[in-house]
C-alpha cells in the first residue's frame, strides 16, 4: 500500500493511454499509468492488427501493445499494475483509490479505461463461460482443433473472429440478427471466400445448449427473427462478438455521459467538465479504432501538459 504523488495519472493502457503517456514524459510531465485488469487493452485480444500505420507485415494486438508499453518505458513512464477502484474528483489534487489498496494524488488526470465486452445477457450464456463459451478466438480458438463453433455478431470483430477461428475448426457458423454486416469490405470478401464459415443470417441466439458434468457446450438453439423458427446447431464453442460497453461507470457521479454511457467531452474532443480531467480513446469516442485511441490520447496529453 502506498500513495503516490504525481502531476498526471493516466488511467487505462491501451493506445490511448500509453500514448498520453509517451507524450506527457516527453514534456517533462511526472506521470504515472495504472494499467488496469487488460494490461495493453482490447488490443492484445486481436491475431492480426494491418491497418496500424508504420507495420507493413501484420503483427499481433500483443506484439503492438507491448511496443508501446517499451516506448513508454522508454522514455520514462512508470506502469503500475493495479486497478482504480474510486475517484474523487470534486477535490484538487484529485484522488483516487485502488483495488491494491494504493491511493493516488494527481493534478490532472487522463481517462483511457477503453471498453469491456459486451455479452448477450442469457443466462445459460452466463452458465457456460469459459466452459465453450467466449469472447476471444485468440485466446481460445486453439482449443476447438478440428471442431464445429459458433461465433455470435456482424461488425469487424464478428468477422475477424470466424475468420481465424478457420484455422483449427471444421466449421464456423456465423449467427447474425440481421441480413448484412457492418465490416470492413476486405473482411467481407475474406469471408465469403472461406468455405468453412456458413452465415445464418437474420437470427438470434435462443439457448447456450450443454452439458452439466463436465460442464461444457454442445450446441446452440437459434431463433430466425423474420420467420420464428428454431435451428439447432450442434457446436463445442461459442464465441460472442456483439460489441464493447465503455468502462465509465467509476465516473458516473462526476462526468457527464452520453445515452450509451461514453463520456461527453467538449469540442476538443477530450476536455471534460472538469478542469484538468481529460478523456481518451474508446471511452469517450465511437470510432473505436487503436489509431484514432492513440490520436486521442496524444491530443489529451497536450491540453492535460497546458493545464499544468
Ligand atoms: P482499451 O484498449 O480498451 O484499453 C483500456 C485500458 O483501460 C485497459 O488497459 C484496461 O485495463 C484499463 N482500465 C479499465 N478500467 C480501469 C480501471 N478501473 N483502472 C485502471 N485501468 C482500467 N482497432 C484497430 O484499429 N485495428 C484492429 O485491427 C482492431 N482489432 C480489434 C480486435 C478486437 C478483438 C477488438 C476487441 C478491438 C479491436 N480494435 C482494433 C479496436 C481497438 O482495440 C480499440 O479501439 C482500442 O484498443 C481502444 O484503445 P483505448 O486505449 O481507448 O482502450
Ligand atoms: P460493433 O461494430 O459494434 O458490431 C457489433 C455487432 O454485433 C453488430 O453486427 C451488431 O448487430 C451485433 N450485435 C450487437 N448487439 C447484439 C445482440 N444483443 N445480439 C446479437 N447481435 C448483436 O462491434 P465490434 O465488431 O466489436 O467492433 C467494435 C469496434 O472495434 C468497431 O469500431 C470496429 O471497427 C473496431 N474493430 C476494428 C477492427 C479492424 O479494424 N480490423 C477489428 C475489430 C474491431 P447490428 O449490425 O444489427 O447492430
Amino acid at each position: 500500500m502506498a500513495e503516490y504523488k504525481t502531476d498526471l495519472l493516466i488511467i487505462g493502457s491501451g493506445p490511448a493511454g500509453y500514448t498520453a503517456g509517451i507524450y506527457a514524459a516527453r514534456a517533462g510531465i511526472n506521470s504515472l499509468i495504472v494499467a488496469g485488469a487488460q494490461k495493453g487493452g482490447q488490443l492484445t485480444l486481436s491475431h492480426e492488427v494491418e491497418n496500424y500505420p508504420g507495420f507493413v507485415e501484420p503483427l499481433s494486438g500483443y506484439d503492438l501493445m507491448d511496443r508501446m508499453q517499451q516506448q513508454s518505458s522508454r522514455q520514462g513512464v512508470k506502469v503500475i499494475d493495479d486497478e482504480i477502484t474510486e475517484v474523487d474528483f470534486f477535490d484538487h489534487p484529485f484522488v483516487c483509490s485502488s483495488a491494491g489498496g494504493n491511493s493516488f494524488l494527481s493534478r490532472a488526470i487522463i481517462i483511457a479505461t477503453g471498453a469491456s465486452v459486451r455479452w448477450l445477457g442469457l443466462p445459460s450464456e452466463q452458465k457456460y463461460i469459459g466452459h465453450g463459451v467466449s469472447s476471444c478466438a485468440t485466446c481460445d480458438g486453439f482449443f476447438y482443433k478440428n471442431k464445429e463453433v459458433a461465433v455470435i455478431g456482424g461488425g469487424n470483430s464478428a468477422l475477424e473472429e470466424a475468420l481465424y477461428l478457420t484455422n483449427f475448426v471444421d466449421k464456423v457458423y456465423l449467427i447474425h440478427r440481421r441480413h448484412s454486416f457492418n465490416a470492413e469490405h476486405v473482411l467481407q470478401k475474406r469471408l465469403h471466400e472461406n468455405r468453412k464459415i456458413i452465415v445464418i443470417w437474420n437470427s438470434v441466439v435462443d439457448e447456450v445448449v450443454g452439458k452439466e458434468h463436465p460442464l461444457e457446450v454442445t450446441g446452440v438453439r437459434v431463433r430466425n427473427v423474420k420467420t420464428d423458427t428454431i435451428r439447432h446447431f450442434d457446436v463445442s464453442g461459442i464465441f460472442v462478438a456483439i460489441g464493447h460497453h465503455p468502462n465509465t461507470e467509476l465516473f458516473r457521479h462526476y462526468l457527464k455521459m452520453d445515452s450509451s454511457g461514453y463520456l461527453a467531452t467538449k469540442e476538443d474532443g477530450c476536455s471534460t467538465e472538469i478542469e484538468g480531467v481529460y478523456a481518451a480513446g474508446d471511452v469517450c469516442n465511437p470510432y473505436r479504432q487503436a489509431i484514432i485511441a492513440a490520436g486521442c490520447g496524444a491530443k489529451a496529453a497536450l491540453e492535460a501538459i497546458k493545464f499544468l
